[in-house]
């Protein structure tokens, strides 16, 4: 052990369902993969390939608990999106192998202050206040890729206090999942722990203090928190 000058921080990490917890490395995000939402944020998704940002590991919200109303925003937007937990590593990956690289599969918000990054959009600024901030990745719990063999189809919706917000289906991505897991291996080699936001469909909107968000996908966990 190296002797650390400060206590090592707590290793971040998402409860598996059924018991146990996956060790959060990294947190990658895609940005517009969905031809609704692309074309709602103004974009064309028919011309545009996938880019991708990033979160800190530190930012998950598990276990349904609260996410704190960030500071410096007031145009905080839920983005209700498939989460690919990658349980073994590589790079170059070949989409026709990708999935092997899958160890589960979860609910997950990738939190957005939106007004941040409008300003850093039109300045031609990063991203990472807009998305990176603290608590910005509320996630349900992990299900095993054997209980989810196939992430190509399946409903996709978000409730905010009981209402339909965002309502779509995993086979309306644009770029799958596996291709995602192969574009994203030729510009990083991924690692077990990786967590993968793999974009959002349309209907993203503001929420404020008290709102619930509810997310469901398919017959995974569900993701659960509150604006406090
Ligand atoms: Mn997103």
């Amino acid at each position: 052990m190296p002797d650390f000058v400060l206590p090592p921080p707590a290793q971040a990490a998402v409860p598996v369902a059924g018991g146990g917890a996956f060790p959060v490395r990294r947190i990658f995000c895609v940005g517009r993969n969905y031809a609704a939402h692309a074309r709602e944020m103004g974009g064309n998704p028919e011309r545009e390939p996938p880019f991708f940002f990033t979160k800190p590991a530190d930012a998950v919200v598990t276990g349904g608990a609260d996410m704190p109303y960030p500071p410096m925003t007031e145009s905080l937007h839920h983005e209700m999106e498939l989460v690919v937990a990658i349980g073994e590593g590589g790079a170059d990956i070949a989409t026709a192998a990708a999935l092997r690289h899958a160890w589960g599969y979860a609910a997950g918000l990738d939190m957005t202050r939106r007004d941040l990054q409008a300003e850093a959009k039109q300045s031609g600024r990063p991203w990472d206040m807009a998305k990176g901030f603290d608590h910005a990745a509320p996630i349900g719990e992990i299900v095993p890729a054997s209980r989810f063999p196939d992430p190509t189809r399946g409903r996709i919706v978000l409730r905010v206090n009981g209402t339909v917000r965002q309502d779509s289906d995993l086979s309306q991505m644009i770029w799958s999942v596996a291709e995602t897991i192969a574009y994203l291996s030729r510009f990083v080699r991924l690692a077990p722990g990786d967590l993968i936001f793999t974009g959002t469909p349309d209907g993203v909107a503001a929420v404020g203090r008290g709102d619930v968000l509810e997310g469901e996908i398919a017959d995974l966990a569900a993701v659960r928190t509150r604006i406090a």
